[in-house]
């Protein structure tokens, strides 16, 4: 197969699965058929020849990941199958001790996954949540969180790829048990492991492709596991095989040789020390450059989630004409954004081009070369996710898409109509109250008039 570089890549800012770098890639692709000159793959190899290929290759993995994390000693690292959801079980399972209670912070829909999968097994109490305070998203601080003595453990998201709320620092929970899904946020930035009981995250993002998580759990809490839990989620059970660990049953071999390749290629990348000081830096730098848009369109673009916790890997925003739609996900990971009926009824009319919005950003991104930027289902909008693989050219035709969008569309509707305000507003204003005839919940607020004189986004 051709190297990445020389074939055409198109630019991917998907949420997961993520971008991988090209070097990366090439080094998975190159080394696959036949591993080390030993003319096997390594997917050919067993997970049982002591000191062969395969521990070799999980070792390694583990290995950077102690280095990359400071992982401290007292710390096991462990890679299991079933992803995030697989330790949305795990979690209590393995830490409920004798207790029957847990509390989970709310920050959106996998926190909520997070809390549906450990009511099987525990009463789950919600300590904080995420509310909205003067238009802005924002989370309570821990002071204000609604702790219980009885819980088992406190469990956050680290970063919610779908709301785009993310904890940008580790919390001091003093001797509670906190334990985090960071399946979207690991090697964003420098983590104090020692501040967790536990952290999970599921590949698929930063890590590597998908198909392992790796569980970071202190190696006291491993003797507390419920009799029921199954083998394949016990972290004991993992973090004890011989000679090395996560032998318990047979790994997913692919997924962690391919996440080793990821870590290796971070150490080259962005040094061997301070690796995530370094990433952070280029995180915070990328993330920045997106909101400045945003906050700066004059409301052409709106993400609400106040700046301490607004995500620096998953940025969702909506279209300030997008304000008043409300949207409703039907769960299904097959689901896509649809323009609600309103958007249909606003796009046929030409009247308040909500749709257009979300339509003419994405055909302009798909001519640009740009995939997955849409945004989940239960938001709707755009999101553009900077994961670790993603190049910085990337993030460059993204900023030079948002700006040129914002612009040719403030004026779009004079485009449109070629600026007969009175036949134009005839039309709307006669649209605007078929609309609200079918739609008697719906607060369309947009007339052409508005939209002429909204003022032009500074870019
Ligand atoms: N948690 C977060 C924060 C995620 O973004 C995702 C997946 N996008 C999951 C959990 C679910 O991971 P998995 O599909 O591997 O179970």
């Amino acid at each position: 197969m051709a190297p990445v570089q020389e074939r055409s890549r198109c630019f991917n800012f998907s949420a997961g699965p993520a971008m991988l770098p090209d070097l990366v890639l090439d080094k998975i692709v190159g080394e696959l058929g036949d591993y080390d000159g030993l003319g096997m793959s390594i997917l050919e190899m067993g997970h049982r020849d002591a000191g062969g290929p395969v521990q070799e290759v999980l070792q390694e993995a583990t290995d950077c990941v102690r280095h990359i994390l400071g992982v401290p000693s007292n710390y096991a690292v462990i890679w299991q199958q079933g992803g995030a959801h697989g330790q949305f079980a795990a979690v209590p399972l393995n830490l409920l001790r004798d207790k029957t209670q847990a509390d989970y912070v709310d920050t959106g829909v996998w926190s909520r996954r997070a809390m549906n999968e450990a009511r099987k097994f525990c009463t789950v109490r919600v300590c904080a949540e995420l509310r909205e305070e003067g238009g802005r998203l924002e989370v309570p601080p821990v002071s204000e969180w609604n702790l219980s003595d009885e819980s088992a453990y406190v469990h956050i998201c680290g970063n919610d790829t779908i709301s785009g709320v993310e904890f940008l620092e580790d919390l001091d929970l003093g001797d509670r048990l906190l334990v985090a899904d960071f399946t979207s946020t690991l090697l964003s930035r420098p983590v104090n492991i020692s501040r967790y009981a536990a952290l999970y995250c599921s590949a698929g993002k930063n890590l590597g492709p998908a198909g392992v998580c790796l569980v970071v759990v202190r190696r006291d809490l491993l003797d507390f596991a419920l009799p029921q839990t199954p083998m394949v989620l016990h972290w004991k059970a993992a973090a004890e095989t011989s000679p090395i660990p996560s032998l318990a049953n047979t790994p997913p071999v692919f997924s962690i040789f391919a996440c080793g390749h990821v870590l290796k290629g971070l150490r080259r990348s962005f040094g061997d020390v301070g690796t995530l000081d370094n990433v952070k830096r280029r995180t915070q730098r990328r993330a920045s450059a997106v909101y400045k848009i945003i906050d700066e369109s004059n409301g052409f673009y709106i993400n609400k989630v106040a700046s301490a916790v607004r995500s620096q890997t998953t940025i969702c925003f909506t279209f300030g004409r997008d304000a008043t739609v409300q949207r409703q996900w039907t769960g299904s990971i097959t689901d896509t954004v649809k323009p609600t009926d309103l958007e249909e009824v606003c796009f046929e009319a030409h009247c308040l081009d909500i749709a257009a919005d979300l339509r003419g950003f994405m055909r302009e991104a798909k001519q640009r070369r740009m995939n997955g930027l849409a945004g989940h289902p239960a938001f709707g909008g755009i999101r553009i996710c900077l994961y670790n693989g993603l190049p910085d050219e990337a993030v460059d035709e993204v900023l030079r898409l948002l700006r040129d969008f914002a612009v040719a569309e403030s004026g779009g509707l004079e485009k449109i109509c070629n600026c007969k305000v009175i036949t134009c507003l005839d039309t709307c204003s006669r649209s605007i109250k078929a609309i609200k005839e079918e739609h008697p919940t719906a607060s369309p607020t947009r007339s052409c008039l508005e939209h002429n004189l909204r003022p032009m986004p500074v870019l």
